[in-house]
């Protein structure tokens, strides 16, 4: 998800494939329309978390988060019908696997959203209003594959809601204020 105030336009728009063994890569931004946003993700195994690829990706999603200034990726986003997302929450990461809201406030917020895998024909990310719950609990697994469980509110609530939908095959122009559901 991206955040509409701050550097909300991404550095550079070109999708270059850093190679380096040591160094996290940035990674492609698969852009709408493509079905690959539109899967519903399978879970993910404890035993995957393990391996050397997987962490791997969790690092190279980081990156690719923190480089376009993203407040959020989903691995859709990056080409991978996988439950996994990353959020950036007051400048720390936050890895979930397979994710779950548990609870969700009856009220809702409108705010502008956008997001990565979302540009206009000048390639320009753009925001349109939508409305989230404003608080939820997620239940999730951490890199460590521990359980954990958060309360969010706010940007992080939005960001939460905004990447599981990219894991169940939703966008957020699903979602328009206005437009019909
Ligand atoms: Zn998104």
């Amino acid at each position: 998800m991206m955040e509409k105030n701050g550097n909300i336009f991404s550095k550079s728009l070109d999708q270059k494939i850093i190679k380096n063994k040591n160094m996290a890569k940035l990674l492609e931004i698969v852009k709408h329309p493509n079905e690959i946003l539109r899967k519903v993700s399978r879970e993910i195994s404890l035993e995957e978390i393990k391996k050397p690829e997987f962490i791997e990706l969790m690092k190279d999603m980081e990156k690719t988060m923190i480089e376009k200034d993203g407040a959020g990726l989903a691995a859709p986003q990056i080409g991978k019908n996988i439950r996994l997302i990353v959020l950036n929450h007051e400048g720390k990461n936050i890895i979930m696997i397979n994710p779950q809201i548990t609870k969700k406030s009856w009220a809702k917020k409108i705010e502008l959203e956008g997001c990565l895998s979302v540009v206009d024909d000048q390639g320009e990310i753009y925001y349109e209003k939508v409305a989230r719950h404003k608080k939820v609990s997620c239940m999730y697994f951490d890199k460590e594959g521990n359980k954990k469980k958060i309360e969010a509110e706010n940007l992080l609530s939005r960001a939460i809601q905004h990447e599981i939908d990219h894991l169940d095959g939703i966008l957020f122009i699903d979602k328009i204020e206005g437009k019909s559901n």
